[in-house]
């Protein structure tokens, strides 16, 4: 099968206690595992497009067999939503994003505190599941963007520096309905090495 579930980059424990064991394991080995298995499943069903990166396949599925193109934009999206929301968290993450991203969110957005408000009401705001997204956009703008259900930002042009899963598979086992306090915690475990390395791709 040309997928394969990345393994997570830390422990499932690593995120303690923003984030529980528990909800990690699920999420990447039951519902990440998902994402990659359907994938694999659609594209059995048309192997010639077996070839096509990840990032094609979530963003060019409109020009798919109509059998198969909303499975792919669904699973090929989930893991390359996943694969990198992963990343960019991580253990004794948190605090200020480094130099360069600092200096680029106040560039944009004034101050790191009104940068992580609006980010904040973009995640809460999304309605039912879905992401918040910090993108940068085609002229090279930081912009924040939510994508319903699994849908990539980059099929909008945003390449994506930040993002965050608001699907109630990422919280309820500890937060239950309350997001708000989810995305309170997620601040606390950024990894913004990676993040800052998004900046500069
Ligand atoms: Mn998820």
């Amino acid at each position: 099968m040309p997928f394969e579930l990345k393994p997570l980059p830390y422990a499932f424990d690593a995120l303690e206690p923003y984030i529980d064991a528990k909800t990690m394991e699920i999420h990447h080995d039951k519902h990440h595992a998902a994402y990659v298995n359907n994938l694999n499943a659609a594209l059995a069903q048309h192997p010639e497009y077996q070839s096509w990166s990840l990032e094609k396949l979530a963003t060019a599925y409109d020009q798919l067999p109509a059998d198969i193109a909303q499975k792919v934009r669904n699973n090929a999206g989930g893991d390359s939503n996943h694969t990198f929301f992963w990343q960019l968290m991580g253990p004794k993450g948190g605090g200020l994003p480094h130099d360069k991203m600092l200096a680029a969110i106040k560039k944009e957005f004034t101050n790191f505190e009104t940068f992580q408000a609006q980010f904040n009401e973009a995640a809460k705001t999304v309605f039912g599941s879905g992401w918040a997204w910090l993108c940068r956009d085609k002229e090279g703008r930081l912009r924040i963007t939510t994508t319903p259900n699994q849908d990539s930002p980059l099929k909008q042009d945003m390449h994506p520096i930040l993002g965050l899963d608001v699907w109630e598979h990422a919280y309820y086992l500890k937060y239950q309905n309350r997001r708000p306090d989810y995305i309170q915690a997620w601040w606390h475990v950024i990894n913004w090495g990676f993040v800052e390395d998004c900046l500069e791709l």
